[in-house]
């Protein structure tokens, strides 16, 4: 059965930074496979603004030859990509400048809805929306997307809140965070909200410890200048982790509307303790002989910039005081694989004796790749020779469960981008959650600066530092492997 549909209504969309990078490898190619699964129709236009020379065509051009690179299968359907492109229009503007800026208002139509895609870097946020203000572009119907960074700490993250409301209401800024647009991400709400079975046990009392591991293979490849400057605490931990946390310790909201929602993630960031220095560990890759190291790879002797965190996270309230919420994450590491692992804790007796050994339920949702859900239960082995027990997995891999069709979801850009037309933010980071996660991080970082010690060394292909393996091991806890 293939899932239904529902047009979007017309819009208006502009990508500034519509040459850039991520226009080209997410946002275009994730419009065309909107528009070949129907959810857009013919009257909307899209239009790319950025510095340059560049006409229509060209920009035609130029986004083919991304949705072919980019856009998976769908892009060999051409009947509908060229289609797609005739949506497609181009203006030459400086973000800073007044060039463009007039032919860009004449494109917009009236009665549409109008979304301003900021997919150019922050510094330039606040002349978008300065000019878009100026030019008659920011009425109630218009939106605008930003992407990450949001801020490099909680001061320059207050201070673009600032820029941003100056023209904008917070109902009209939608703050993306791709995690928050992963189909498992949102399955973690639908399974926590939509079952019984889960929430009476979520919590202290039933919960040992929880582990969120986001780890990648690559190296920092050709960001090596972004990166530097940022790490693994603001790529990663201020952000994706934070949220992730955040849909695991929640409150169940009163409704799945936007307020309701992130008024519940805001609390659980707030509710975060102070983390002790020796409750954080960071690292820095090593070369391996055919790859560089860290900094040999982002030209950076003296770098300190970590590309593995991992840390202990307390949240002080009823549900969670006494469960440590585990958090790693981390480039070069053995394997890719993103998991958030729930470990029970142990049966308060066993009526099976010692050597039936010790076993846990775990419930672990898998973020990538083949995303999906296990449970892992305790049975007993099949055949005589007494009661010993072992566990399995209860597991849905979401492409077994529900066939590829059904599981052939739209990427996490073509869903939150839809979400924007609709007008939906739920899914979308609020500017006090995002103040309040540096708030978080914030001493972290600052702590590393003023200790002024060098992160610590780890292998290609590791598991990160063994500092990191210590963490958990000190509270008689391990991590699990890194496994695809
Ligand atoms: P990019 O450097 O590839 O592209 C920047 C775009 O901005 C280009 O189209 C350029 O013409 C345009 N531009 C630059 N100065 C301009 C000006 N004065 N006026 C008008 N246009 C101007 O950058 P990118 O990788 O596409 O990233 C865009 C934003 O998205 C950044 O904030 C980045 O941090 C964020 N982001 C990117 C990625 C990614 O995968 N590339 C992922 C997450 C977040």
């Amino acid at each position: 059965m293939a899932s239904r549909v529902i047009p979007v209504d017309p819009f208006d969309l502009v990508i500034f930074g519509g040459t850039g990078d991520l226009a080209r490898r997410k946002i275009l190619p994730a419009l065309f496979r909107r528009f070949v699964a129907g959810q857009i129709e013919g009257d909307v236009r899209l239009i790319g603004a950025a510095r340059g020379d560049m006409d229509r065509d060209g920009y035609r051009a130029m986004a083919r030859a991304a949705i072919t690179e980019f856009g998976g299968e769908e892009s060999a359907r051409k009947k509908d990509l060229t289609a797609f492109l005739d949506l497609l229009d181009f203006v030459t503007l400086d973000a800073r400048g007044t060039e463009g800026w007039e032919p860009l208002a004449a494109l917009m139509r009236p009665d549409r809805i109008r979304a301003f895609y900021f997919s150019v870097a922050p510094a330039l946020f606040g002349d978008l929306a300065k000019r878009l203000h100026k030019h008659g572009m920011a009425d109630e119907r218009s939106r605008i997307v930003v992407e990450k960074p949001f801020g490099r700490d909680l001061d320059t993250a207050r201070d673009l809140n600032r820029t941003l409301a100056r023209h904008f209401s917070e109902g009209q800024i939608y703050r993306i965070d791709h995690y928050l647009g992963k189909e498992t991400v949102q399955n973690l709400m639908a399974i926590r909200f939509g079952n019984v079975l889960f929430e009476p046990l979520w919590n202290s009392q039933y919960v040992d410890h929880i582990q969120i591991t986001v780890a990648e293979s690559v190296g920092v490849g050709g960001r090596g200048d972004y990166y530097d400057k940022s790490g693994a605490m603001r790529d990663m931990v201020q952000n994706h982790m934070m949220q992730l946390l955040c849909l695991i310790a929640m409150e169940p909201p009163a409704k799945f509307e936007p307020d309701a929602v992130r008024d519940e993630k805001l609390k659980v960031i707030r509710a975060l303790d102070p983390v002790a220095r020796r409750n954080v560990v960071r690292g820095q890759y090593e070369g391996d002989g055919t790859q560089p190291g860290y900094r040999n790879q982002v030209g950076n002797r003296d770098s300190t910039t970590e590309s593995f965190v991992a840390l202990k996270a307390h949240i002080s309230n009823w549900r969670w005081a006494g469960t440590p919420f585990y958090l790693r994450t981390g480039k070069r590491l053995r394997d890719r694989a993103s998991e958030i692992a729930v470990v029970f804790k142990d049966a308060p007796h066993s009526i099976f004796g010692a050597d039936a050994g010790r076993h846990r339920n775990i419930l672990t949702i898998r973020l990538q790749p083949n995303e999906g859900i296990e449970l892992g239960v305790t049975i007993k082995e099949p055949g005589p020779g007494g009661m010993r027990l072992i566990d399995v997995p209860l597991d849905m891999t979401f492409a077994e469960a529900l066939g590829p069709e059904e599981a052939d979801f739209p990427d996490a850009y073509e869903r939150l981008i839809m979400d924007v037309i609709r007008g939906n933010q739920t899914l979308f980071m609020r500017g006090d959650e995002v103040e309040a996660a540096w708030a978080w991080t914030d001493p972290i970082i600052a702590d590393w600066e003023e200790e002024g010690a060098t992160p610590l060394d780890y292998a290609t292909g590791s598991s990160g530092p063994d500092d990191a393996l210590m963490l958990m091991h000190r509270d008689g806890r391990r991590w699990r492997e890194i496994r695809p």
